[in-house]
């Protein structure tokens, strides 16, 4: 038996018998003088086989995981893009090979996509080493068909690309080991999404795993232990029966509504960043969707969505999830997410720099293009809108002005929106909490942020992992700003929703009850636990605290 400890990303345990990846040597030669117009032609059939290949694996992973089968689509535009192509064509016509051409090009693109500070983007550059490691077992006529071994497996390899993943049946897969990899590794959300573990990141000792034997794995704590005894299978087959168990107990929290036993109504909602998030709402049965990150549209692209880009999502989120009240904050650019197209400098301290609605109120432009993309999709759907970071209240001030600019030009074309749409704000500074009095006057709702408002009231940067320990969302200071913002929202006669990570802290559903919160949007593989425990929570004496 044998123990190591890698990154958990995804909380869950599993014991089954090692499966290692197939590792094939993918090395190319480097040939110079060749003729270019072979080469060429020798990239375009390639290229197209590996194209029809993604078209299959698109195919067959769409069934049944929407979200994973975009990633295909995503190294089928890869693939066909200008600038990748223009770079192989560039290397060819100077007179090399086209293996050589398409290793060096996808290095290019690597290292363009590591060197980001845009965390998605960074991700893409795994998306091209699948890419060019796809064209290479092309070029050499290797079409794999892994033999999977009988039964269920944890599988196991240095790098683990979706297009490694697809290779195998889902129900087979019972988790996932890597050397490398991240949290945010494709991996490691199709792990979250398919409720399985997955330990990355197991550096020289991924080396010490045999190819052979049975295997224990804890997603949450990174813990892998090889050949376990009786003792810990044991110990890992109760964690098992436990998890099982209470998914099979939140079922019975489904269609039902979050009132305690007060009688108190929480909407619980879910926080979404894109369109394939849409169906984790509908599984987990949330009654709205309390935060949709907007930025991660304009993360995920290379220029600045356009309106019309911007209002089919919304369009359809709000279509698809009707009659759930979406609200979709607006533009929350700047500090840890940045897009390299808005060429916002380097900044000392970026958490209190140019962000989110600072931004958005000094380049109207491209808040009013947002703005117009929200309000026309309002027509479709029951939608409201949330500002970030807001300090002042003239901010508030200046966002209903620009809304009102929008509307007249909607009015103007016959273009229909919905006039009663609600305008709320974050709450996450501290400033906006002592002025909630004065900022409720002005707008529909209230939804606490409550990931930067610790970090703002603790003084504790959220991105820092050396002072992590500080960062505690139950703080005193917080449970206050918390108490004070409800109080206030509650006596100008709005309702108040917390939408950062401590909404699903089930420790603190009795203080959010106490404080008649009235939603908590939390990610959807939480919205039954909070459904749970609201249902579940026997109020003693609310009154006097
Ligand atoms: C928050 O700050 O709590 C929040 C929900 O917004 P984000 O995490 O996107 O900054
Ligand atoms: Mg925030």
């Amino acid at each position: 038996m044998k123990t190591i400890i890698g990154l958990g990303a995804s909380d869950r345990v599993a014991i089954e018998k090692i499966h290692y990846l197939q590792e094939l040597d993918l090395s190319v030669e480097k040939k110079k003088n060749c003729k270019p117009d072979i080469e060429l032609k020798k990239f375009f059939d390639n290229r197209d086989i590996v194209l029809s290949r993604l078209q299959v694996s698109y195919d067959k992973t769409k069934v049944h995981d929407e979200k994973t089968a975009q990633v295909f689509e995503i190294h089928q535009m890869m693939l066909e893009d200008l600038d990748y192509t223009e770079s192989v064509e560039s290397l060819i016509t100077k007179g090399y090979n086209a293996e050589y051409a398409v290793q060096q090009t996808g290095l290019k693109f690597k290292q363009l996509f590591e060197s980001s500070d845009n965390e998605i983007l960074q991700s893409r550059a795994m998306d091209v080493s699948d890419i060019t490691n796809q064209m290479i077992k092309a070029f050499k006529g290797i079409n794999e068909h892994e033999k999977a071994p009988e039964g269920k497996f944890i599988l196991i390899s240095r790098d683990l690309y979706p297009s490694d993943i697809v290779k195998f049946d889902h129900n087979q897969i019972a988790g996932f080991v890597t050397q490398y990899g991240s949290k945010n590794s494709h991996a490691a959300i199709l792990a979250r999404t398919l409720n399985i573990p997955i330990v990355v990141n197991l550096g020289n000792r991924f080396d010490e795993i045999p190819y052979f034997g049975t295997m224990a794995i804890n997603g949450a704590t990174g813990e892998i232990i090889i050949n376990p005894n009786k003792y810990i299978l044991g110990i890992y087959k109760k964690k098992i029966k436990e998890a099982e168990e209470y998914a099979q107990l939140l079922e019975k929290y489904r269609n039902k509504k979050a009132i305690s036993s007060d009688g108190h109504h929480v909407t619980i909602g879910a926080n979404i960043g894109n369109l394939t998030d849409i169906d984790l709402v509908i599984n987990y049965d949330a009654d709205a969707v309390g935060l949709f990150r907007s930025e991660f549209i304009y993360l995920e692209r290379n220029d600045y969505p356009s309106e019309e880009d911007q209002f089919n999502i919304y369009k359809e989120v709000v279509e698809r999830l009707k009659p759930r009240q979406i609200i979709i904050r607006t533009l929350d650019i700047g500090a840890d997410k940045t897009a390299g197209y808005f060429h916002l400098n380097k900044e000392e301290n970026p958490a209190l720099g140019y962000r989110a609605i600072r931004i958005c109120l000094k380049q109207p432009e491209i808040f009013k293009t947002q703005l117009r993309a929200l309000y026309r999709a309002s027509a479709f759907g029951n939608l409201a809108i949330m500002i970030p970071m807001i300090t002042h209240v003239e901010q508030v001030l200046e966002v209903k002005e620009i809304i009102k600019e929008v509307q007249n030009e909607l009015l103007i074309n016959h273009i229909p929106f919905d006039a009663d749409l609600k305008v709320g704000i974050m709450i996450e500074t501290p400033a906006a909490v002592m002025i909630s009095d004065l900022l409720a006057k002005e707008v529909d709702f209230f939804s606490i942020g409550t990931n930067d408002l610790t970090q703002y009231t603790l003084a504790v940067d959220r991105m820092n992992t050396e002072i992590e320990h500080l960062f505690d969302s139950t703080h005193e200071s917080i449970k206050r700003m918390i108490a004070l913002t409800a109080k206030n929202a509650h006596d100008a006669g709005i309702w108040v929703g917390i939408c950062g990570e401590s909404a699903s802290d089930l420790n603190m559903i009795d203080f959010y009850l106490t404080h008649k919160i009235d939603e908590l949007s939390v990610s959807p593989s939480k919205v039954l636990q909070v459904k749970k425990a609201i249902i579940e929570n026997h109020l003693k004496n609310h009154q006097d605290l």
